[in-house]
């Protein structure tokens, strides 16, 4: 390898820049074809201004981890996973994908993809199911992610771009206010874009926990809201409310850049400040000061809404991020030079994956699968007939729903998701993945998802090939391959290309990454997601390539500033409602007590942790989940610090140890997802799903709470 690289982190969606170089010492002996071990170090970036967290300084110790899969393994009828050759595996896996077809026809296979692929990959993925497969059934990860915030922004400024502004232009805002998201857990170097408003009193966190972000607002003079679970949309309608009878409304804004405000003007009149408190729980003089402070703000620095999965994981989740928007937009923040509303991806490429493809409804560009003129466009990039591009398949969960029934996917190929344990309602998945007549997954490691799977295919991580992401300020970037990768392992890219040569694919399909960037370029121009002006040579200069950026162009740093992508360059203020969707589940027994869960993420672990599990020093610091309870609530159940506690509900049981803290509400309780088996959170969740996102209810599921000892 060179001397050095320059990419960025395998993890999060701010993507902090990092500079990896050979470590000195030995390598490892515990495997028989090590990677070498690389030293990380913090680079300077925009996002990250040099800054990692311990996520990011221990990536590179997955690389040569004694517990990586480098041979492809079959599992037998007694269920262990042996070695075998490339050649079988391919074999057998195209082999399955002929008797499904035949059996039950081409939607009878399955592609599950994932938020971690390059863009390069989520591309191909996109293409390779459609035309190689010959299948309806894609989609992937970040419908549990980003589909409410996406959908949101979809329907009010005509495209979906997390920030649609650099992230460096929050540093001197006014006024932030952060609804449902732990950056200072989740992305810790984001914090330091915080500081500025909190410093001036300015930021607002809205979270029914005293998470680590809510407690940084204790310096300075900002607020911490903390409503409870399930009630952000009305939250947010009262401060809307308040904006327009306080007449904060920014009236030519309104009027020259936005169509729907009298809709939305009798959507928040039942909505004042008492009631929202009566329902939230959140003092009506923090609705009345929260509302003030964003519109004294916009005058001053400039004012930021800022959502995340908090307030998105819900079956309301696009009303909710939509309520959100629409008061920024009665603020007029939205594509003015000092404000914005913006949403906070999560998963590395969540951004880049959910614009190239991968979606069960979607296109290459961000372009709709439905659109005539889009299938003849991406058609023709492709060399093949309109005809057989097929039309949307089924979102998410629905696509996890149908796994082994009679009209539904037989043969499913996983990519870069562990859904044993990140999928809502995880034991009705993996009894779905047991029903499959054959599954295949991708991975680098024995996941839970891998460990059902009749055939893994090992493939390389991170810093062993090159390719593009995109951040969440829209901006790609390119990941750099830094090492060698183990001799058994291959890129999904070389895996789609001999097995789109075994199933006579129409198309190309290459395996070389600036080859598909290439036809990625071609295949977005035009779209909303257009890719057409970047190329490999420019980011290796290191230019900044916000998108839409056409050929010829020099890119969109900050989107919105003369119109928004309708027809009418205007934004629309769209009018919602709460609706109540508690679903009722049966008490188990006298000693338990109805609870409402939230879940969400650590400082330590990623996603389902499949990979910071697997990293000592994360694991010795957080080696299990524990339930957070309020003292009040655990004493009055008999529960103390350090009790083995069940939290249960219809779907499934967790088991683990209680951690009392004040941090959170009495009638709550905190599960982190990262964990599998019994202490699964998502065993928990229900698979509900909002109707126009497909996003499902991760955020407010009843659960009943009772000390393991009780009987
Ligand atoms: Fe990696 Fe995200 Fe941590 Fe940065 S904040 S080091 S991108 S996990």
């Amino acid at each position: 390898m060179a001397n050095s690289a320059d990419t960025h982190c395998p993890y999060c969606a701010l993507q902090c820049a990092m500079t990896l170089t050979p470590a000195a010492g030995p390598v490892p002996v515990a495997l028989s074809t090590p990677a070498a071990p690389l030293d990380v170090q913090g680079r300077d970036f925009p996002t990250n201004r040099g800054g990692l967290c311990r996520k990011g300084w221990t990536s590179a110790s997955l690389l040569n981890h004694g517990g990586r899969i480098t041979e492809p393994l079959l599992k037998g009828p007694d269920g262990v996973h042996r070695p075998i050759g490339w050649d079988q595996a391919l074999d057998l896996a195209a082999q399955a994908v002929r008797e499904a077809r035949a059996r039950h026809g081409a939607d009878a296979v399955g592609v599950f993809g994932g938020g971690g692929l390059t863009n390069e990959k989520a591309y191909m993925l996109g293409k390779f199911a459609r035309l190689a497969l010959g299948t309806s059934r894609i989609d992937y990860n970040g419908r549990f992610c980003m589909s409410s915030a996406a959908a949101a922004g979809m329907r009010a400024f005509g495209v979906d771009r997390g920030l649609p502004f650099p992230v460096e232009a929050l540093d001197t805002a006014s006024t932030i206010l952060m609804l449902g998201s732990n950056v200072a857990e989740t992305m810790p170097p984001f914090v330091q874009h915080l500081k500025g408003a909190r410093d001036a009193g300015g930021l607002i966190v809205v979270d029914p926990r005293r998470s680590a972000t809510a407690a940084f607002t204790a310096d300075g003079a900002g607020l911490h809201l903390q409503p409870l679970p399930g009630t952000d949309l009305t939250l947010l309608l009262g401060l809307s409310h308040v904006v327009i009878h306080e007449n904060l409304v920014d009236t030519a804004y309104v009027q020259e850049r936005t169509s729907g405000y009298s809709a939305v003007v009798r959507s928040v009149n039942a909505f004042w400040p008492e009631r929202v408190q009566s329902i939230t729980g959140v003092p009506a003089e923090l609705v009345r000061q929260t509302a003030r402070m964003l519109a004294a703000g916009a005058r001053a620095g400039g004012s930021y809404i800022l959502t995340g999965r908090g307030v998105e994981q819900h079956v309301d989740g696009t009303d909710t991020a939509t309520a959100a928007i629409n008061l920024s937009l009665l603020l007029g923040l939205p594509g003015t030079a000092r404000s914005g509303y913006g949403t906070l991806t999560g998963q590395g490429n969540g951004q880049g994956g959910r614009e190239h493809g991968q979606k069960a409804d979607q296109l290459p560009g961000y372009r709709k699968i439905t659109d005539p003129a889009a299938r003849a466009h991406v058609a023709a990039v492709w060399g093949v007939p309109e005809d057989l591009i097929p039309g949307p398949g089924l979102p998410a969960v629905q696509l996890l729903k149908s796994l082994g029934k009679s009209d539904g996917v037989q043969c499913l190929f996983v990519h870069a998701s562990n859904i044993a344990v990140a999928a809502p309602d995880a034991n009705a998945v993996i009894h779905g993945l047991r029903s499959l007549d054959f599954l295949v997954v991708c991975d680098f490691f024995l996941s839970e998802t891998a460990a059902e799977a009749n055939l893994i295919l090992p493939v390389l991580q991170w810093a062993e090939e090159d390719g593009t992401l995109t951040n969440l300020e829209g901006r790609v970037l390119r990941r750099r391959r830094a090492v060698s990768p183990p001799a058994g392992a291959r890129s999904e890219l070389w895996i789609m290309a001999r097995l789109a040569e075994r199933l006579d694919a129409p198309s190309t399909y290459s395996e070389d990454p600036e080859t598909v960037f290439e036809e990625l370029r071609r295949a977005s121009a035009g779209g909303p997601a257009d890719y057409s002006g970047i190329d490999y040579a420019m980011l290796d200069r290191g230019e900044a390539a916000y998108w839409p950026y056409p050929a010829g162009s020099t890119g969109t740093p900050r989107l919105f500033t003369g119109r928004f992508a309708h027809p009418d360059g205007k934004a629309r203020l769209v009018p919602v409602a709460p609706r109540r969707r508690r679903t009722p589940d049966a008490n188990p027994g006298p000693a338990a007590k109805a609870m409402t869960l939230i879940t969400g993420r650590l400082l330590e672990h990623y996603q389902s942790g499949a990979q910071t599990r697997r990293v000592a020093e994360l694991l010795a610091a957080q080696p299990e989940a524990t339930v957070q309870l309020h003292p009040a609530a655990a004493h009055a159940m008999g529960i103390g610090d350090g009790t083995l506690v069940s939290v249960v509900n219809s779907r499934g049981e967790v088991v683990c140890r209680a951690e009392l803290s004040t941090a959170i509400r009495p009638e709550t309780v905190f599960l982190p997802f990262h964990f599998p088996g019994a202490e699964s959170a998502n065993r928990l969740t229900e698979a509900a799903t909002d109707p126009v996102s497909g996003m499902p209810e991760f955020k407010f599921n009843t659960v009943w709470v009772r000390p393991v000892a009780a009987p």
